[in-house]
């Protein structure tokens, strides 16, 4: 069943949205503040996040901002400042979606089905494979922060790795010579060489291994390059 984590401080709201989703279908969580959200997303992250902005102990943004370094399920940013820079900043910060407050319950159950529909085509197109809209992999790639998970672990790559696991994840198993590495991970290639390639490559695989020791991510193949290895299973 679908989960939707609802998190909002008035109790009235929160219990009308709960109402309204359990109605069409929808499992539901409420948290009332923004520190036990973000603890609940990291530990079982939900389908979708119904998430406040004006909140108890974190508001609805640092949660936003702090979860997307873990987990990129959609959330949907519930709020009552219309001010249009908050609107941005929300969404610049990963949001798939926001409402405005006063809002009408049957509107916010529209949103949530349009966002998991637009999110579940986004997955089922493969879009960015192993990145930004491919969701409940091992490997998270946010591309917009430079920010790169495994296993909910964050990895803290460089730019240039990201670049380079980026490119390499997008096609597992296919095998990248240096020199299309740095064409395809980086737009200014003017201060890398194919070597710094390889020492790049060897601090990415020994964050991907702190991160997953069982498994090499990252296979050379003598005398041509590199190719990312997915798990089997
Ligand atoms: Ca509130």
């Amino acid at each position: 069943m679908t989960r939707i984590l609802i998190v909002e401080d008035e109790p009235d709201i929160a219990s009308v949205l709960q109402d309204y989703l359990h109605h069409a279908g929808y499992e539901t969580e409420h948290v009332a503040d923004g520190q036990t959200a973000l603890e609940r997303m990291l530990a079982a992250p939900p389908d979708l996040t119904l998430l406040d902005v004006m909140l108890p102990r974190l508001d609805g943004l640092q949660v936003l901002k702090q979860a997307r370094a873990y987990t990129l399920h959609p959330i949907i940013m519930l709020t009552a400042r219309i001010e249009e820079i908050d609107r941005l900043v929300g969404l610049e910060a990963g949001a798939d979606d926001y409402v405005c407050k006063p809002f009408s319950p049957r509107e916010v159950v529209a949103r949530v089905r349009a966002v998991l529909r637009r999110t579940a085509i986004e997955s089922a197109e493969g879009r960015g494979a192993a990145g930004t809209t491919e969701r409940g992999r091992a490997l998270l790639l946010d591309d917009v922060h430079w920010r790169a998970s495994l296993h909910g672990i964050p990895l803290n790559l460089t730019r240039r790795e990201f670049g380079l696991l980026q490119a390499l994840a997008r096609h597992p198993g296919r095998i990248f010579s240096r020199a299309r590495l740095l064409e395809l991970a980086y737009d200014d290639t003017a201060d890398v060489t194919e070597r710094a390639v390889d020492s790049h490559i060897k601090n990415l695989r020994r964050k991907l291994s702190v991160a997953a020791p069982e498994h090499d991510w990252i296979r050379s193949v003598y005398g041509i390059g590199f190719a990312f290895e997915a798990p089997s299973s």
